[in-house]
């Protein structure tokens, strides 16, 4: 097929005046495609196509609802291979490992699970005096942003439960992967009905034409705080329903005189999960003093064994970071942390040459009041901190504004049961780390998110709650 990627809306693929390059991260001097550049025009339209089409998609029956969804996850399967490769040329993940294919089968997994999820009509009260029943309503026309770490896997995520409870869809991708995500909302759109699901694509701005449009009755977004802050503001504006999945800086505690080698892969791919791009990802690492030396050997051997490299070639399990800007706050960090007393025992410096490849890089000798470790860093790269009481490991774990999730690694199961009950976090894991399942909820607290995505209480966030109440 032609390089050139098309918006969607209203089920018919639209060309734009303009078109950008998207680069492959492994090599930026390869064009893995043009992606159009929406305009405010094209969002209106996109969402006069939704409003459309709500007209009749929410009138449309629950098996209809749960054909689309489960067409949807036929879309995921069938098309898994072109879409995984063209994630991996434009994010840069590997196909193997946790990468593409991974991601492709969690977004056949994601929908498939969805469609059997439902929200059933409750009778309250059924008394000589009244007859109450509880609905749950779709809202309209959700308008969905996504980031550019897990591009399609996200997206399934916003338009899955959207379509399930009868609302329509009108999605922005991240400029940086928006290409694999306009191939998947073409490819849905062979299979549902047209205006249900409408893709634009472009850059920032573009997002703030979809969060401050009237026509939007529900906003999901997945991305960095910052940007979760203006869309909660404008939501003000229509007392529009928001979900906000944002960015974690998730600490992991390892109780002291813990033997980390039965604990080093899920560590290491808790954090390193697609290069440490992953909100849920490891991110801290707190180890008691005396285990320091244990620790660091384990991690750094495993490193030693990861191959990291082009996507493409079969034996690469981690990618490179996406883009330019993720490459440079990586450099930034790590530079910042060696200038502080930082010490990298891996990596540490970029691999070099046309591309945005970083090593695995653990850091030692930091602490809390370093940038590394205050803030989300968002690349394979995990600072080892040290603690002497526990209680004071907890204390600087939750010391800080993010809240997605946390972990305590040990043999004590009660030990890490009451650590597990003292930390702040919308997940708490034991002995693991990001495993996430489409039947548990999940979202952040504190700054982190609001509202959860996922199982019954993800798919009621895209609903109103509307009571009958019938005299007897
Ligand atoms: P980002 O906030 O820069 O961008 C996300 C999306 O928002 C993009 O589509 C972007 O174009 C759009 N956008 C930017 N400015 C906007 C505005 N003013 N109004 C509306 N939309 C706007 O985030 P990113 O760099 O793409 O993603 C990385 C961040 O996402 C990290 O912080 C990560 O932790 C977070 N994240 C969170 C989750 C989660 O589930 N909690 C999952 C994945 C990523």
């Amino acid at each position: 097929m032609s390089n050139k990627y098309e918006m969607t809306i209203g089920g018919q693929t639209l060309a734009a005046d303009d078109y950008s390059e998207i680069r492959n991260p492994a090599n930026t001097e390869e064009v893995v495609g043009q992606a159009p550049v929406g305009t405010a025009a094209h969002l209106s339209q996109a969402v006069d196509a939704a409003s459309t089409a709500f007209q009749s998609w929410k009138n449309s029956s629950d098996q209809d609802r749960i054909d689309a969804c489960n067409a949807i996850t036929k879309v995921c399967a069938d098309n898994a291979e072109e879409l995984a490769a063209l994630l991996t040329r434009e994010q840069g993940k590997p196909l193997g490992g946790m990468g593409s294919q991974f991601e492709m089968g969690g977004s056949a997994a994601w929908a498939g699970h969805t469609a059997t999820l439902s929200l059933p009509e409750k009778t309250i009260e059924d008394s000589d005096e009244r007859h109450v029943v509880q609905q749950r309503v779709p809202l309209g026309v959700v308008g969905s942003i996504t980031p550019w770490n897990w591009p399609v896997m996200i997206a399934i995520w916003h338009i899955v439960p959207g379509v399930r409870t009868g609302n329509t869809v009108v999605i922005k991708p991240s400029p940086f992967t928006p290409l694999s995500t306009l191939r998947l909302v073409e490819l849905i759109n062979e299979a549902l009905p047209a205006g249900v699901v409408n893709a634009v694509s472009g850059g920032d701005e573009l997002g703030a034409e979809l969060t401050n449009h009237p026509g939007i009755d529900k906003l999901v977004f997945t991305g960095s705080i910052a940007t979760g802050r203006k869309v909660m503001a404008s939501a003000a504006a229509g007392i529009t329903p928001v979900t906000l999945e944002l960015g974690g800086n998730d600490p992991g505690i390892m109780l002291p005189g813990t033997d980390p080698a039965p604990f080093v892969e899920g560590l290491f791919f808790g954090s390193m999960i697609n290069s440490g791009q992953t909100c849920g990802a490891l991110k801290r690492l707190y180890v008691h003093e005396e285990d320091l030396d244990a620790t660091v050997e384990v991690l750094s051997g495993m490193a030693a064994n990861i191959p990291m490299g082009d996507g493409m070639d079969e034996g690469s399990i981690l990618g490179p970071l996406q883009n330019e800007r993720q490459f440079k706050r990586v450099v930034e960090l790590v530079e910042d942390a060696k200038a502080n007393g930082g010490t990298c025992v891996t990596g540490g410096e970029p691999m070099g040459g046309p591309n945005y490849f970083y090593p695995v890089t653990f850091v030692t000798g930091i602490s809390d009041g370093t940038r590394l470790v205050d803030e989300e860093q968002f690349g394979p790269v995990l600072p080892i901190i040290t603690y002497t009481d526990v209680d004071d490991a907890i204390a600087r774990a939750n010391g800080t504004d993010f809240g997605l999730d946390a972990s305590v690694w040990g043999n004590d199961v009660d030990e890490c049961a009451r650590v597990a009950a003292q930390l702040e976090a919308g997940t708490v894991y034991i002995n693991k780390h990001a495993e996430i399942a489409p039947h548990v909820p999940f979202g952040g607290i504190k700054c982190s998110g609001l509202g959860v995505e996922f199982a019954e209480e993800g798919l009621a966030a895209y609903t109103s709650i509307k009571i009958i109440n019938k005299a007897a």
